[in-house]
């Protein structure tokens, strides 16, 4: 785990408008955007608005985050879906071994190239 589970970050400003971002879908617990570095044709993050400690999956160990860890996935359905992805994959990296930079959970939506398996 790193550091504090509650530390602002970069998506905290994101949330609140003081970072630009751009914009695909937003509801009353989640935002997603477009990635500023893609590694694919389409590559956009889904985050819950309030992490509410939830710097890393990991940390998803109360009722709320069923709920809120739920809504977010019926919410990248919807975006998938609003936005004709046809085939795409969802990533979460938990933790530096996994490649996780930012500590505010979030997950990767990428689509619109061939996606191998196993990752990388
Ligand atoms: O899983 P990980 O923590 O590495 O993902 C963080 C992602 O946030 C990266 O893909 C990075 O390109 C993205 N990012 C962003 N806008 C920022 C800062 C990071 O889209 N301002």
């Amino acid at each position: 785990m790193a550091g504090d589970p509650n530390e602002k970050t970069i998506f905290d400003k994101i949330v609140s408008g003081e970072m630009p971002s751009h914009k695909v879908y937003e509801d009353e617990r989640v935002l997603a955007f477009k990635d500023v570095n893609p590694k694919a044709p389409t590559h956009i993050l889904i985050i819950p608005k309030n992490k509410d400690g939830l710097s890393q999956l990991r940390l998803a160990q109360a009722p709320q985050h069923v709920e809120l860890l739920g809504h977010l996935m019926c919410a990248i359905a919807k975006i998938a879906h609003e936005q004709n992805l046809g085939d795409y994959r969802i990533v979460i990296n938990d933790g530096p071994g996994a490649g996780q930079s930012v500590y505010h959970l979030h997950a990767h939506l990428l689509a619109g190239r061939p996606l191998g398996w196993p990752p990388g």
